[in-house]
């Protein structure tokens, strides 16, 4: 036999058991795919990645989450039959409601994002969004509600701040009691409980020993850990359509939240009626298209995006600043983009040509 034939044959050998051996390292240690899943919750399509994970594990997680999306919907359905609506119910009639620890912790934090607000971030508004149209399962229809109905209700001032939360120790337990005064005040945690169910469900991963996932519910997302190697890379939809205007990649444990105008609406008579409405006229707030807002977690990004949205271009910078948010994009209704310093670094747009950017700090 030729040495020269022997010689390329045991390279190849040897290539292939390394080979061998980096694929099997490889499949065990470090998968280069996330476990993902998706399914119907929250009112939208939530999407699970998870990394580091194999079948059984990803498998439980995904239904862990699912049931803690469910739970919290559930509970705070504002026109479902729900723990919410039984107690907007009772409330009205001046009844002192007592609830578990949860329910009142969840009460609190909405009225304390609400008191940062300003009152744009205004969960008592609830009775104002059924006028709207928007607390209904069909698509709402219009048409928009005569001034007088909502000026009437304005009048009576709803504010989740008014809402009295007490507690009480009753046979060594602590009990919460929850009372109004105010009969128009109808809580709808419409721009706060997805934040609320996604923080929950993150907590959930965690329990279950795992700490690179996102828990994506329409786009609104919170995201933990890392894609392997990588960090997540994840996309922020352009609210003049279904495409990407910018992406970004995660770091650690945050979270991004989108509200816009084109999530829920209706056109009467050529006019874009959205479920965003600013408190302070009952209307639709205006001016804006979308805002996205990352911060740490999940609960403050979602009451601070639709904050700033009913602050608008003029305005949001100031309550940014006073909910304490430092990432911002404000996307005002001619297409200009208004960042933070701190969320301009962070961005890639997508979109060609680039739209014009202009880059400010908060108040
Ligand atoms: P998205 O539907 O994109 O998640 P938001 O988080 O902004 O949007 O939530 C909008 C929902 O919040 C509305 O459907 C309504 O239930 C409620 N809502 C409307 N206006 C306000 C407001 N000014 N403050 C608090 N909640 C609001
Ligand atoms: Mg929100």
């Amino acid at each position: 036999m030729m040495p020269g034939t022997r010689r390329p044959r045991r390279l190849a050998g040897l290539t292939l058991l390394l080979f061998a051996i980096l694929a099997g390292g490889c499949g065990r240690d470090e998968p280069r795919q996330a476990y993902e899943a998706q399914f119907l919750a929250l009112g939208t399509l939530v999407k699970v990645s998870l990394w580091g994970v194999d079948e059984d594990q990803g498998a439980a997680a995904v239904r862990a989450v699912e049931a803690e999306l469910n739970r919290v919907h559930e509970t705070w359905h504002a026109w479902r039959p729900s723990t919410l609506s039984d107690l907007n119910r009772r409330l009205a009639t001046g009844e002192t409601v007592t609830v578990d620890e949860e329910t009142a912790a969840v009460l609190a934090e909405a009225q304390r994002l609400s008191r940062l607000s300003g009152g744009l971030f205004e969960p008592g508004i609830g009775a104002l969004v059924r006028l709207w149209g928007f607390h209904s399962d069909d698509r709402p229809a219009g048409p928009p509600p005569a001034d007088e109905t909502t000026a009437r209700l304005l009048a009576w001032r709803p504010r989740i701040i008014e809402l009295e939360i007490t507690h009480a120790t009753e046979a060594e337990d602590t009990v919460w009691h929850l009372h109004s005064t105010n009969p128009a005040l109808k809580i709808d945690l419409g721009g706060f409980a997805k934040g609320y169910a996604v923080d929950r469900a993150v907590e959930r991963l965690r329990a279950l020993g795992i700490g690179d996932a996102i828990v994506n519910a329409g786009g609104d997302l919170r995201a933990i850990g890392r894609h392997g190697e990588r960090p997540w890379r994840i996309g922020i939809r352009d609210p003049r359509g279904e495409g990407i205007i910018a992406a970004l990649e995660t770091r650690g444990d945050e979270s991004v939240f989108t509200s816009g105008n084109y999530e829920r609406f209706f056109e009467y008579e050529g006019v874009r009626y959205h479920h965003i409405l600013d408190p302070r006229t009952g209307h639709p707030a205006r001016g804006t298209l979308s805002v996205t807002v990352i911060h740490a977690d999940a609960a403050t990004a979602d009451a601070a995006a639709t904050a700033l949205f009913v602050a608008g271009p003029q305005d949001w910078r100031a309550t940014a600043r006073q909910m304490g948010v430092e990432q911002v994009m404000l996307i005002d209704s001619e297409m200009r983009i208004h960042v933070t310093p701190a969320m301009n670094r962070r961005l890639v747009f997508q979109s060609q040509p680039i739209p014009e950017v202009i880059v400010s700090a908060p108040d």
